[in-house]
């Protein structure tokens, strides 16, 4: 799934100011936290709330969609006209693609898109999990990404800095408003591996020397 945060009240108002209709869009795809139907409608009444506190009252509608990043069948379900702009509940590459469907009217985010990862439940932490590096080397790293999960991004084991299983770069955790609320020292992702690969009887895997990785094949913009 794709992680990302709300961006401040006033910054999407600021992004909204010139216009006098918006679309508020959600997406019912992939993005975490929620941001369908429930969740535009929530950003609807906030605007048209806060920007009539301002004398500048903004006139909102909410929507939702399957998948904003998906361009066929999109023009079936916005319907843009008689608007002026449009906010996108998505992430960036939701919004990019209202952009190139619709080019007769912005859309604006109303996320900042952070990573790929997981949740350890609804609600919950999540987890940067994959950089889509375009080389997966899962297969021999017991399942475990060195590419993301290693915070120097090692290739053939850790660092000197792993002391009792822990990474020595501190993590900061912040809340959805973008204040730390704990500092953690995650697990060595070569800690992980090395125990993993252990545990199936492959240490053989661990053992094995990986070339440096290949940047030269994320090179954006990619394409298939
Ligand atoms: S190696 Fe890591 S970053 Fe690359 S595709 Fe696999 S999980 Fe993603
Ligand atoms: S301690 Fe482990 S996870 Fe942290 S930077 Fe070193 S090798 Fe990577």
């Amino acid at each position: 799934m794709i992680i990302t945060k709300e961006k401040p009240l006033e910054e999407i108002l600021s992004f909204l100011e010139p216009y006098r209709k918006v679309l508020v869009v959600g997406c019912d795809g992939c993005v975490q936290p929620p941001r369908g139907l429930r969740e535009a409608e929530t950003y609807a009444s906030l605007i048209e709330m806060a920007s009539k506190a301002r004398g500048k009252p903004i006139e909102c509608k909410a929507i939702t969609v399957s998948r904003q990043c998906c361009e066929e069948g999109l023009p079936n379900w916005v319907k843009p006209d008689g608007f002026e702009a449009m906010l996108s509940m998505a992430c960036g590459i939701g919004v990019q693609v209202m952009n190139m469907i619709f080019p007769e009217i912005p859309t604006y985010p109303a996320q900042n898109t952070v990573f790929m990862g997981a949740e350890e439940k609804r609600e919950g932490r999540m987890y940067e999990l994959c950089r889509a590096c375009g080389d997966c080397i899962l297969g021999e790293t017991g399942g475990i990404c060195p590419r993301t999960r290693c915070a120097k991004g090692l290739m053939n084991g850790p660092c000197g800095g792993c002391v009792g299983g822990k990474c020595e770069v501190t993590v900061e955790i912040k809340n959805w408003k973008g204040e730390v609320i704990e500092e953690v020292q995650n697990d060595c992702a070569w800690y992980l591996i090395f125990e993993r690969l252990r545990t199936l009887g492959r240490i053989d895997l661990f053992r094995k020397l990986r070339d440096p990785t290949d940047h030269s094949i994320w090179v954006p913009p990619r394409r298939i």
